[in-house]
């Protein structure tokens, strides 16, 4: 099944004589449990297109498709209910400086899930041990390397097994070896569970892990 279809997209930014087009007929297939990994320059349109898929933004000009069901036009009613299949990852790990590990974790469960307050701890514990901080389930992210917390974050996206996971430059704010055991981690992960994960990035270093690359330039889609 097609996780996203993505027919003839333009976006613009501004209006009036302000208005300015960032996207450009974009066309994209991303099918079950694959990786694909969108790379180009800065400006290029890569985080406009991934607030797009994330239901983040409303489509305003083409056909954008989660699971067969039409964004474009979609109720704020319906764009939560997409939202809720989708675990983001950003740049910056943001996670609640005054919440545990675990309680950034378990947060994310809470909102997506009723589970009891017990089932849902454990949840948190058991998926922080996945990414391989079952020894700091109750750190604040102040005592937390940068590399751990984007584990954290990871986790958090995860928690709720959503089925689409949306990356913008995770690897950005961490070293190479880091970065690297990072995008190991999520890709060990998708595969495993079989979900799909969208990745915007810069770094050339983690582009083996995608199924597909696939490149951006000046709002528009090359080579695909
Ligand atoms: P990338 O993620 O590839 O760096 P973006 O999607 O962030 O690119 O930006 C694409 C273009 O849209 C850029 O020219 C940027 O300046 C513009 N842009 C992005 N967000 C906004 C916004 N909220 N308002 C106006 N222009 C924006
Ligand atoms: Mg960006």
């Amino acid at each position: 099944m097609e996780v996203i279809d993505i027919q003839n997209l333009n976006h613009y930014f501004g209006q009036g004589t302000l208005k300015k087009q960032v996207l450009f007929q974009i066309n994209l297939k991303i099918t079950e449990g694959e990786i694909v990994i969108l790379t180009g320059p800065s400006g290029s349109g890569k985080t406009t297109l991934l607030s797009l898929i994330g239901g983040l933004r409303s489509v305003q000009e083409g056909s954008l498709q989660h699971f067969e069901k039409e964004l474009r036009g979609a109720s704020e009613e319906q764009l939560v209910q997409t939202r809720r299949q989708i675990g983001y990852i950003f740049q910056a790990h943001n996670l609640l400086p005054f919440l545990t590990a675990r309680q950034n974790v378990q947060m994310s469960i809470e909102l997506q899930e009723h589970l009891g307050g017990r089932e849902t701890e454990e949840r948190a514990a058991l998926i922080l041990e996945k990414v391989g901080l079952g020894h700091r389930i109750d750190y604040y992210p102040d005592s937390l390397s940068g590399g751990q917390k984007q584990r954290v974050a990871i986790a958090r996206a995860l928690a709720g097994n959503p089925p689409l996971v949306l990356a913008d430059e995770p690897t950005a704010a961490l070293d190479s070896k880091t970065g690297r055991d990072v995008v190991n981690l999520m890709q060990r992960l998708a595969k495993e569970q079989r979900r799909t994960i969208v990745l915007v990035t810069h770094d050339n270093r983690i582009l083996d892990i995608a199924d597909r690359i696939v490149h951006m330039e000046d709002g528009r889609l090359c080579g695909c």
